[in-house]
């Protein structure tokens, strides 16, 4: 029996499984699918990692990560959960990948959310060198030069204001002419002076040279195209949240979930079901940051050693 199951090894899973073993759980595993590090690993360039600066990738960045945990005890299985359920005695169901399934004390669900991609031309081939899917992140590059975001949601229309504070001109393109965003959102994307409209709109073709992006063609409703001349393509679709495991065999999610499929947590990264924890980008109201899952896992490492305490010795 684990004392703790965590599930996903992206920074909120590092993080709790340095949090979990180093605070005093003897028996727990980190679940991934892949490689330790999690989406950051894809990202050419990352200077928002309090204390670490100069050029540093995000390969860079997470590879100490899984040896510092292990050398506390945390133990690696690289394979995918499937389902996650929790029985009538509290002890949770860990559904592997490869047939077998492990009992748990307490979880941990770490596994983050996938930014949607639009599918247009050039989209994928400069992901990560003028094509992106996080203002926050990436907004900086982009001081004082102008860039293009996509899409019509909340998302879109918040990114577009974020960078309209950094970037001299933000393009906003919508394939329609109304948007999904709140009404006020959209007011006061309507009344900040570097945002242009361009509705009715969809992206054609980002096109660019072997430094990254250097424009977008953008297809009109009147069959014309518009060229921007543009360094950076902010893309805000949608977004998958992996809540795959949480799944239940009726359709329902083993804890509560928003609309949006994002898992609902207290402060403490506590869901509404004892035991398990979420932390990190598939949680309510991440803010979708490096630095921020790393803190939502040491938070919920914290709540799963009381937890696991308090079900051992009453
Ligand atoms: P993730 O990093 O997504 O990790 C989740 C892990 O769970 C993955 O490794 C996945 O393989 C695993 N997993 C999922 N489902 C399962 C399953 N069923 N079984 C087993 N394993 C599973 N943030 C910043 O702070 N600064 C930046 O500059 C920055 N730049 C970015 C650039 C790019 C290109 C991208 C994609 C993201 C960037 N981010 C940046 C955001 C940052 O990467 C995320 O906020 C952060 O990685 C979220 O961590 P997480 O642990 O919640 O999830
Ligand atoms: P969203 O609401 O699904 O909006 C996605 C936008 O992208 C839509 O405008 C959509 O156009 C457009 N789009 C989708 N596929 C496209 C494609 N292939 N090419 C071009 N455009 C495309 O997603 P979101 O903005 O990420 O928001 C997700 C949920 O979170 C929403 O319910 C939102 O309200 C919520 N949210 C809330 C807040 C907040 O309350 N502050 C902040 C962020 C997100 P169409 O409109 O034509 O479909």
């Amino acid at each position: 029996m684990l004392d703790c199951a965590i599930i996903g090894g992206g920074p909120a899973g590092l993080t709790a499984g340095l949090y979990t073993t180093r605070g005093g759980l003897k028996h727990v595993t980190m679940y991934e699918k892949g490689m330790p590090g999690g989406q950051i690993t894809g990202s050419s360039e990352i200077e928002n990692y309090p204390g670490v600066t100069g050029e540093i990738t995000g390969m860079d960045l997470m590879a100490p990560w899984p040896e510092q945990c292990m050398r506390f005890g945390l133990k690696h299985e690289m394979v995918e959960v499937t389902n996650v359920t929790r029985n009538a005695e509290g002890i949770f169901l860990i559904a592997r990948g490869d047939g077998k399934t492990d009992e748990a004390l307490s979880v941990i669900v770490c596994t983050g959310s996938t930014p949607k991609r639009a599918g247009f031309k050039g989209e994928d081939e400069f992901f990560g060198r003028g094509v992106s899917t996080c203002a926050t992140c990436d907004g900086f590059f982009y001081k004082d030069k102008e860039v293009a975001v996509i899409g019509g949601g909340d998302t879109a229309l918040e990114e577009a204001l974020y960078l309209s504070k950094i970037c001299s001109k933000v393009y906003l393109v919508h394939r329609r002419d109304k948007f999904r965003a709140a009404p006020n959102t959209v007011e006061r994307v309507m009344n900040a002076e570097n945002i242009e409209l361009i509705l009715d709109a969809t992206p054609d073709e980002v096109y660019g040279d072997t430094m990254g992006v250097t424009g977008l063609k953008v297809a009109l409703k009147d069959g014309g195209i518009r060229d921007l001349a543009v360094p950076g393509v902010f893309v805000f679709v949608g977004n998958d949240v992996n809540n795959a495991v949480l799944k239940q065999s009726d359709g329902s999610f083993l804890c509560a979930v928003n609309d949006w499929g994002q898992v609902i947590v207290d402060l403490s990264m506590r869901t509404d079901v004892p035991g398990l924890f979420a932390a990190g980008d598939l949680r309510i109201e991440a803010p979708k940051q490096v630095v921020c899952a790393a803190g939502d896992g040491a938070v919920a490492a914290l709540q799963a050693i009381g937890y696991v305490d308090e079900k051992q010795h009453g």
